[in-house]
């Protein structure tokens, strides 16, 4: 079943494998059928190099196993919250890149010092509040990802398109599997350039840094994913 959907959430992943934004068996990427309500997504534990399409679970979006011999990602529960709450999500990707995750362990949200961020973000990627006791005792991975849709309160998801989890690492979205690694890609990217930034605006004696203009940010942003957009080749 969910055939087409389980090779492009193979391929994702090992995108994500060739990518070096992971090590081991971290990181997981899933995609979603919408119309049946199913998620494929990567077993938990199984290592990239030993992976095939086979061994993808699928679950439905109570968390019941629908298809596989496999017990699926540990972070199957999140996936699902985001899925649940972002209804134009297609595919999620985890990570515990370097770069982003430092800024999750510092608690600190990616401000916009740049166009490489306005390209893919729309703003500030936000950093979510501590978790309770009582969300880390009770359903961690669910509670998880219940406070990712909380972070994003007014914010738009389709425009950032991803979310740094207080001591954990990011979690990015896209329309499709593969698309929520590129976004996973961008965003360790970008948090390097930040943190370069906010490096060099604090030698500056500006710490804390100073963000790119905000019509900058919304011109770069509109030109690859407004109404009007006019980044890169039509579609047809
Ligand atoms: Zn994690």
């Amino acid at each position: 079943m969910l055939e087409q959907l389980k090779k492009q959430v193979y391929e994702a992943n090992m995108l994500l494998a060739r990518s070096g934004l992971v090590i081991f068996t971290w990181g997981n990427v899933s995609g979603i059928d919408r119309e049946r309500g199913l998620v494929v997504i990567k077993p938990s534990g199984i290592e990239y190099d030993k992976l095939s399409p086979l061994d993808l679970t699928v679950v439905d979006l109570d968390g019941n196993i629908v298809e596989g011999i496999c017990r699926p990602s540990s972070d199957t529960r999140t996936h699902i919250e985001i899925y649940k709450a972002f209804p134009k999500v297609g595919g999620i990707a985890h990570t515990h890149s370097t770069y982003a995750t430092s800024y999750a362990q510092a608690g600190r949200a990616i401000k916009p010092f740049g166009t490489t961020h306005a390209d893919y973000f729309g703003g500030t990627i936000p950093c979510t509040r501590k978790m309770t006791l009582h969300e880390i005792s009770g359903e961690y991975e669910k509670e998880t990802g219940r406070l990712i849709v909380e972070t994003f309160g007014d914010l738009n998801y389709e425009a950032i398109c991803g979310v740094l989890v207080h001591s954990h690492g990011p979690f990015t979205w896209g329309v499709d599997a593969l698309d929520s690694v590129e976004k996973s890609i961008v965003l360790e990217k970008v948090a390097h350039m930040a943190f370069n930034t906010e490096l060099l605006f604090v030698a500056v004696g500006k710490g804390g840094g100073i963000p790119m203009q905000q019509d900058l940010l919304a011109k770069h942003n509109s030109r690859k994913h407004g109404p009007g957009a006019y980044y890169g080749q039509p579609k047809n």
